[in-house]
């Protein structure tokens, strides 16, 4: 991989050649292929999909069905196993709300609050019982799976990869735990699907959320995959046109999924957008990607561990870093960084229990992503060592 070469399909980086954009957890920025796909689609093929009779109809019903065919491909999974959605936030809204099932409820105390407060709020509301599953070394403790997911489980929803450690979690095992306790799974992968391949048939969720916009996809695009009978089952989320077979005054007939599921117009530009990110992975190879994050991310935590008064939260082998310093809040570490021109994130990432379990007022992340240089590595633990002496000094 040629992270100078990549760099210079992103326009962001025409306009601001200094920037180290290490935010890539939050959202990843675009090539010009997604920017031209969306904007190509505006220009040539706009119009309603799904009922129009006339070409220009047809042509823009097509592009959706290729986007939603294209994004299939990417994680094995079938075309109607594919639910376009905003985010990862409403695809796990979705769920929670049309998904019935009997039993407790099983969550992990690393979760980002978009897959935890859906199924928080759905316990409250059915009075079911939650067990969250505990963390240990930045990754989701098996041991705690073995004690808290059992007959009485009814769904398990982990994720992937944290977005506060950048870990892969041992989930291949806890989803066999939880089938053979005939359990539902809901896998989060809104950090895994830009970074590492993703085989929906292969890791056997039963549901998987992702968002476009982290992996080079335009903004308000999202994925929810379930598995085609699990959503045949499902209450529409949302009612009204283009999810129905027939309307009648006294009754009214849904369509399958994944129209089912995807109540009025959709964001048809996103998708094609989405389909472009896609292409554009694909032609990378995801196993080139999640090399390249992995080995920016061990330079990173390695010359962070050097630093004094600096604590890396992020285990060995994580796509991404997190890191506290004993002399200064997160948001003042990276508003030094952000005077060198290196973008970070810093605050509690949306996991505010897992804060509180780690004891700390939040933390700086630094996640790399495909067009990101070793100069940028470089660059990033420059200002971090700054901001040490600064703060240490003062
Ligand atoms: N889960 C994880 C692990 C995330 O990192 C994020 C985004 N930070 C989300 C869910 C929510 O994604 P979105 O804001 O796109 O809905």
């Amino acid at each position: 991989m040629k992270p100078e070469k990549i760099r210079e399909d992103f326009p962001i980086f025409d306009e601001r050649p200094e920037l180290a954009y290490l935010d890539n957890a939050a959202t990843s920025q675009k090539p010009e292929s997604v920017i031209d796909a969306v904007e190509n689609f505006y220009r040539e093929n706009n119009s309603n999909i799904g009922r129009g009779l006339y070409e220009l109809a047809n042509d823009a019903t097509q592009a959706y069905k290729d986007a939603r065919s294209k994004v299939a491909g990417f994680i094995n999974a079938d075309s109607d196993e594919v639910i376009f959605v905003r985010n990862t936030t409403e695809a796990e809204n979705l769920l929670a709300s049309s998904l019935d099932f009997e039993g407790g409820i099983v969550l992990s105390k690393m979760a980002h609050h978009s897959e935890q407060l859906p199924w928080r709020r759905k316990a409250d509301e059915e009075d079911k019982n939650i067990e969250y599953l505990g963390t240990e070394n930045g990754k989701i403790s098996i041991k705690s799976a073995k004690d808290k997911i059992d007959e009485d489980t009814g769904l398990v929803a982990i994720s992937h990869i944290s977005n506060v450690f950048g870990a892969e979690n041992p989930v291949e095992e806890i989803i066999e735990i939880a089938h053979d306790n005939d359990a539902l799974v809901v896998l989060d992968a809104a950090q895994s699907a830009p970074h590492r391949p993703l085989d929906v048939k292969d890791i056997d969720a039963d549901f998987v959320a992702f968002s476009g916009h982290k992996m080079l996809g335009p903004s308000g695009t999202g994925v929810l995959y379930g598995k085609k009978e699990l959503l045949q089952d499902m209450r529409p989320y949302q009612v009204g046109g283009g999810m129905i077979n027939s309307v009648e005054h006294d009754e009214v007939k849904y369509a399958d999924a994944p129209e089912r599921f995807e109540a009025g117009t959709p964001n048809v530009a996103g998708a094609v957008g989405l389909a472009a990110a896609v292409e554009y992975l694909e032609d990378i190879g995801m196993e080139n990607v999640s090399a390249h994050s992995k080995k920016l991310a061990e330079k990173m935590i390695g010359g962070l561990e050097e630093i004094e008064g600096i604590d890396v939260i992020s285990p060995e082998g994580a796509n991404l870093v997190s890191f506290t310093c004993e002399y200064a809040h997160p948001h003042d570490v990276a508003e030094v960084l952000n005077q060198h021109g290196v973008a970070v994130r810093a605050g509690h990432h949306c996991a505010q229990p897992q804060m509180v379990e780690l004891d700390v007022n939040g933390a700086t992340r630094a996640s790399p992503y495909i067009y990101n240089t070793e100069e940028d590595v470089e660059k990033f633990l420059e200002s971090v060592r700054e901001a040490s002496e600064i703060f240490n000094a003062t």
